[in-house]
């Protein structure tokens, strides 16, 4: 970087060709962007510099920024690829789905499991269960956990029920019935109504033939 300008010389004044300059590199130059969550950015260059970004302060490290007040190429990049959706904005961070492989972002304080659109399940949706291969439908998706709900009667919190000692402890629990209650000469047996309890990746949703 040149420091020492003459002070006859005229300042260089951005001109709109600079402005577009500036926006047409932050595009197309080879850039990585690795999102560090709390609003700040890694961004590696092609000359492999490394830089980092407030974006929300709106600054950067390279000397663009920090000796010219630019809103850098660097910045830009990030703020393209936030709009792109090539990568998570402020608060949010990249998650797989627990079910499959699809990437999405999230709350960057939420607890895992993520479930993308195909694989969240709601009310009344069918589910599987993974142990039994039976099928049910959901009541209730919890934020309670595994580890915080008991089980009826039983002196025992979901997660530690035996047939749950393969799911992780520490997910939200599902209600869910069995979808053909049993029916006596004189009306539902209500106890074929019974809602049973289970953690959350013990189930998965139907998948619906297309
Ligand atoms: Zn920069
Ligand atoms: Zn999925």
């Amino acid at each position: 970087m040149k420091t020492t300008a003459s002070p006859k010389a005229p300042l260089p004044v951005p001109s709109n060709d600079h402005l577009t300059e500036r926006s047409r590199r932050a595009r197309t130059e080879p850039m990585s962007v690795l999102p560090l969550g709390d609003g700040l950015y890694e961004v590696e260059s092609a000359s492999d510099h490394t830089y980092l970004i407030d974006l929300e302060s709106g600054r950067c490290t390279c000397p663009d920024h920090v000796f010219r007040k630019a809103r850098c190429k660097h910045i830009r990049r990030v703020a393209i690829e936030i709009t792109e959706g090539r990568t998570p904005p402020p608060g949010e961070i990249a998650a797989d789905c627990h079910d499959c492989d699809e990437t999405m972002f999230v709350d960057e304080n939420a607890d895992a499991p993520f479930y993308c659109a195909d694989h969240e399940i709601f009310p009344s949706d069918t589910v599987v269960d993974r142990e039994t291969g039976d099928r049910l439908t959901v009541v209730d998706v919890s934020e309670l956990r595994a580890d915080a709900v008991e089980i009826g009667a039983a002196d025992t919190t979901v997660a530690e029920y035996a047939t749950n000692e393969n799911y992780d402890p520490d997910v939200p629990v599902v209600g869910a019935i069995y979808p053909h209650a049993r029916v006596a000469r004189n009306g539902v047996v209500p106890s074929s109504l019974k809602v049973y309890v289970f953690p959350r990746t013990r189930l998965e949703r139907e998948v619906r033939a297309e």
